[in-house]
């Protein structure tokens, strides 16, 4: 397993964020984002914001705050993507050079920006330049 990258969580303009703390190049890991298995059925009973699917089985509900990477906030220009290895673990991933002290970012898709970001207007930086 490669190792993780040196991150913090911290204020961004989205209430907390996820910072890295060292340079990073693309495609180096940052962080897997870990949480309970669950059903599809029991994440639909569950409902929450830290749902993510692994496989056509499984659920991640990484509510838990010992799961790091749920303080990475969406972008609809992002720096980070989820990548599925093996469909059993989600990792996450520089999709570009970041630079030490920068918030990481993740498209969380269509579904989760209509339910979680919309109602409250995204407030990624691409759609503040607006
Ligand atoms: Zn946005």
């Amino acid at each position: 397993m490669e190792r993780p990258a040196d991150v913090r969580v911290g204020r961004s303009s989205a209430g907390l964020g996820l910072f890295t703390k060292e340079d990073l190049v693309k495609d180096d890991f940052i962080i897997e984002y870990i949480g309970e298995h669950i059903s599809h059925e029991e994440s639909d009973r569950r409902g929450g914001k830290y749902l993510f699917t692994l496989n056509d089985d499984i659920i991640v509900d990484g509510k838990d705050r010992k799961n790091k990477a749920r303080y990475i906030n969406h972008s609809c220009r992002p720096n980070c993507d989820a990548e599925i290895e093996d469909e059993e673990r989600i990792l996450i991933r520089a999709r570009k050079r970041i630079k030490a002290g920068e918030e990481l970012t993740i498209d969380y898709g269509k579904e989760y920006f209509a339910e979680h970001i919309a109602p409250y207007g995204c407030r990624c930086a691409k759609c503040s330049e607006k």
